[in-house]
């Protein structure tokens, strides 16, 4: 047996209608609490059969909540804001015990998805059309946004409540009836938003829960009664959603892996640098779609950079996220540490340099623990730099110069985020014109834009052609109608067969 079991295990049921309810398919998935390796609970994996059941009663939710106005939608949102906020523990605790990441990551992940519900609070300035008068004699053109229809959003597990807060706040603030679909490992945080959605007011059927895997997926991308579809995700499957969800006349917008570069130029504050690659390589066990990967060292920089940074690492506290002196976590399940933990092998065997090895620092015990782990003299050839390893494994590429740090990271086929370090605001701003990547920080490790600009890659990262959250958000969530109007003066009206003219 790999690790004690708990007796009394959890059930994660669907939400619908306003209701949990529990799963008629006989299939469910384990839950576990990574710290320990214990199973904690078990989640229901839906059927074809209860996404359809799912998508009936958001339907007919969605026929009265599209035409609820813009002031009661506000007035909502703000309650919902409220309501969130005072449970912000609450929901960041079912974060620690189901993901494993430390309690004052998870309070951060709540506050960076509370961001994108502030947002919305101002939905009826963000759905305002446009208007042209006397477009033509007599005529007005204006144009209005709708709400789609049923939407669906579909959510990895490194950030169970804020990707699908990215998704359902905006989706239902637009007039959409929204069914997400979290991820098996970590599903608990669902059944905690629905409860308070529903005890803020939103009406019942406007947000449903399915709880499920692939089945639920291709049910979800194949449903007739789905506009639109969210994905967060691995690059493989964002590309498979992509294309099955389109193929069935979906709008999608699926959302990738990464393998995000962090540039150091000699001109840089090294221990500025030195501390910053420590906090994003590692921060939620390397767990984040925005954690940096690689550490591209240009130049002389090279020695003082990694020597700064193997200085550090002694002193990163892994353990129990509910410790609060830990600040690293385990990974989420045993067999994602121990496939994380396969680039300490593969990466010295192909010549990379192994300098700090985290399966000796890793606490003692069944949980799914990996201390902090640093290659050298990485290349691109190798596993650990084409891989995204998605774990607390910090490559260091070595280059001679700037423009060979900036190929390298334009020749990566993922382009999620990048950082540069430099004190040269010419070269800095050079490499912003220049990179082809979708979120750009400098100086700035992990540049998530804030709620009020949008969030997505370039290349593999992103599959659509709409960012998430923001403004571009809004728009994946609407569709726009434009109206051209006459309020005929009965003096002027005469028969014209004539194509319609401005002029
Ligand atoms: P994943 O792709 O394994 O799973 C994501 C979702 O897809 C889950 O809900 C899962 O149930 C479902 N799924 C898994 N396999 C499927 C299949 N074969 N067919 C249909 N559906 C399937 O991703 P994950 O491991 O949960 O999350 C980590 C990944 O997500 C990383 O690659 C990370 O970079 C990425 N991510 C990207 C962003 C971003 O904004 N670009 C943000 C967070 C995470």
């Amino acid at each position: 047996m790999n690790a004690a079991v708990t007796t009394e295990l959890k059930t994660i049921d669907h939400w619908i209608g306003g209701a949990a309810v529990a799963g008629t398919s006989g299939r469910t998935g384990p839950v576990y609490n990574p710290a320990t390796g214990a199973q904690t609970g078990e989640v229901v994996l839906a059927s074809a059969e209860e996404l359809d059941r799912a998508v009936s009663v958001a339907r007919e939710a969605f026929t009265t909540w599209r035409a609820t106005s813009l002031s009661k939608r506000a007035d909502l949102f703000f309650r919902i804001y409220a309501l969130f906020d005072e449970h912000r523990e609450d929901l960041a605790r079912l974060l620690t015990a189901e993901h494993g990441k430390v309690l004052s990551d998870a309070l951060g992940e709540v506050q960076r998805g509370l961001e994108v519900i502030e947002y919305v609070c101002g939905i009826p300035t963000l759905l305002k059309g446009g208007f042209s008068e006397q477009a033509a004699t007599g005529i007005d053109v204006y144009s209005i946004r709708q709400p789609l229809g049923v939407v669906a959003g579909i959510t990895p597990f490194n950030f169970p409540a804020m990707v699908p807060m990215w998704m359902w706040a905006p989706a239902i603030a637009c007039g959409n009836a929204f069914i997400l679909k979290p991820s098996e490992k970590d599903p608990s945080a669902s059944t905690l938003t629905a409860e308070l959605l529903k005890e803020a007011g939103l009406p019942d059927g406007v947000f449903n829960v399915i709880q499920g895997d692939k089945v639920a997926v291709d049910a979800i991308l194949e449903h007739p009664g789905i506009a639109a579809v969210s994905f967060v995700g691995s690059t493989p499957i964002a590309r498979y959603v992509y294309e099955t969800g389109t193929r069935h006349g979906k709008r999608v917008q699926a959302l990738g892996g990464a393998k995000n570069h962090m540039v150091v130029l000699p001109d840089a504050d090294l221990d500025m640098a030195a501390d910053a690659a420590v906090s994003a390589a590692y921060g939620s066990a390397g767990e984040r779609c925005m954690a940096v990967s690689v550490v591209v060292a240009v130049g002389d920089s090279a020695d003082p950079l990694v020597e700064a940074i193997k200085q550090r690492l002694p002193n990163v506290k892994v353990g129990d996220g509910f410790d609060p002196t830990s600040e690293m976590g385990p990974l989420v399940t045993r067999e994602h540490r121990d496939k994380v933990a396969s680039y300490l092998d593969s990466g010295p065997e192909q010549g990379a340099t192994l300098v700090a090895d985290g399966r000796e620092t890793a606490p003692d015990g069944d949980g799914f623990f990996l201390g902090v782990s640093l290659l050298d003299d990485v290349t691109p050839e190798m596993d650990a730099y084409r891989d995204e390893i998605f774990g607390p494994v910090l490559s260091v590429v070595r280059v001679p110069t700037y423009d060979e740090a900036l190929r390298l990271v334009n020749d990566n086929p993922y382009g999620n985020g990048v950082a540069l370090f430099t004190r040269d605001g010419g070269v800095a701003r050079a490499f912003q014109f220049d990179v082809n990547v979708g979120m750009v920080g400098i100086n700035v490790p992990i540049p998530v834009p804030v709620a009020y600009y949008s969030f997505g890659g370039w290349k593999s990262s992103l599959f659509g052609d709409r960012h998430i959250y923001g403004p571009e958000g809004i728009d994946f969530y609407t569709r726009t109608k434009a109206v051209t109007s006459r309020w005929p003066d009965p003096a002027t009206s005469k028969v014209d067969l004539g194509f319609p003219q401005t002029r």
